[in-house]
């Protein structure tokens, strides 16, 4: 394998994160049931393998993912790692008041065995009234991040749109991350056209979901996705696009994951994990990239077009409103 994982600034935050970040999702086992040892021995290989940045929240599997990512970094000296959870939504609902997500903290932090979150992220915002998440949800978070149970601040959604719409109302500086997902992938590029302006903004931009949520796998998505059926089955779908670089010899997964890493405004593309295979496929993928090779070759302009039919199709998420 040529070199090792590369690492960026993420954001102004002075945290060198590794470009390819775990998603802890699946270790709530949200795909597919997990064993504990096996998750455990899955976050070992990633932090052997230099992944410094670790992704959760107590929404994932019922706090589950929480649970088993707190067993498994128990035994981690804590300099070795960066830890992002959430709050605002649970199993239960959402729930973006001080209190709630001051509370959600200290639970976070006692699932995760650790003193402090490096990053605490409102979850899915759409979802909740982006006013509430300017006016009260974030000042609770500074405060905790004054307490030192919190070092940064970030917000997280599906439509781009609820990014602008808070890092215009809120104080520079306040929020420190955003994290898209599923709009830097394959099918979906969406996210570009917001990268100057989230630049203009000094936010770190992480990228979850270079797999759209296993849609550009050979397995294919979960039951509970929410993408609509055309982008699931039938003629010119993730599907195909998936059998045609089969055909080829190639995995999607290894394509689709290699075109989110090569993006160099992306701090840490978070791909969600629960193998030790699984980390070193996406280890080797990361290793073999170099970003001054566009993702212009010619299984890339196939599937780019198989999945024309499909480009930026995207599903609504949250309140209308927002
Ligand atoms: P993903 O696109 O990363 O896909 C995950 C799926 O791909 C899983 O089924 C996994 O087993 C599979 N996979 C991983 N590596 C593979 C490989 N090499 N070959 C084939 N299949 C492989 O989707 P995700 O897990 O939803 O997203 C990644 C992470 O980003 C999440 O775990 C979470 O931490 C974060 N995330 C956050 C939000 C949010 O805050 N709103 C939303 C989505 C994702």
């Amino acid at each position: 394998m040529a070199g090792g994982l590369s690492y960026r600034q993420l954001g102004t935050t002075g945290l060198k994160v590794s470009t390819l970040g775990f998603g802890a999702s699946p270790l709530g086992s949200v795909f597919w049931p997990v064993k504990e040892d096996d998750a455990i021995a899955t976050v070992h290989e990633a932090i052997r393998l230099g992944i410094n940045f670790f992704d959760v929240s107590p929404y994932y599997g019922a706090t589950l993912a929480e649970q088993v990512l707190g067993k498994a970094l128990k035994s981690i000296p804590r300099e070795k790692y960066y830890l992002s959870t959430k709050c605002g939504r649970y199993a239960e609902g959402f729930d973006f008041s001080a209190k709630r997500v001051s509370q959600s903290v200290d639970e976070s932090l006692e699932r995760l065995n650790v003193e402090y979150i490096d990053l605490i992220q409102c979850h899915d915002i759409e979802f909740g009234s982006l006013d509430q998440v300017i006016s009260e949800t974030i000042p609770a978070l500074l405060k905790l991040k004054e307490m030192g149970k919190v070092r940064f601040i970030g917000i997280t959604g599906l439509p781009l749109k609820v990014f602008h719409y808070v890092l215009d109302r809120v104080e520079p500086g306040t929020i420190d991350v955003v994290l898209s997902y599923c709009h830097l992938s394959l099918n979906d590029t969406t996210l570009l056209e917001s990268i100057p302006y989230l630049k203009g903004k000094k936010v770190g931009i992480i990228n979850a979901s270079p797999l759209s949520m296993g849609l550009l796998t050979d397995h294919g998505p979960p039951e509970w996705h929410p993408a609509p059926e055309q982008l699931k089955v039938g003629w010119t779908t993730c599907a195909d696009a998936a059998k045609h670089c089969r055909e080829r010899g190639v995995s999607i997964s290894k394509l689709a994951l290699e075109y989110s890493l090569k993006n160099p405004d992306i701090s840490t593309t978070l791909i969600g994990m629960s193998s030790v295979e699984q980390v070193r496929e996406n280890v080797a993928v990361a290793r073999e990239i170099n970003i001054e090779q566009q993702p212009d070759h010619e299984l890339y302009q196939e599937v780019e077009h198989l999945l024309q039919p499909v480009k930026n199709l995207t599903w609504s998420s949250g309140r209308q409103e927002n």
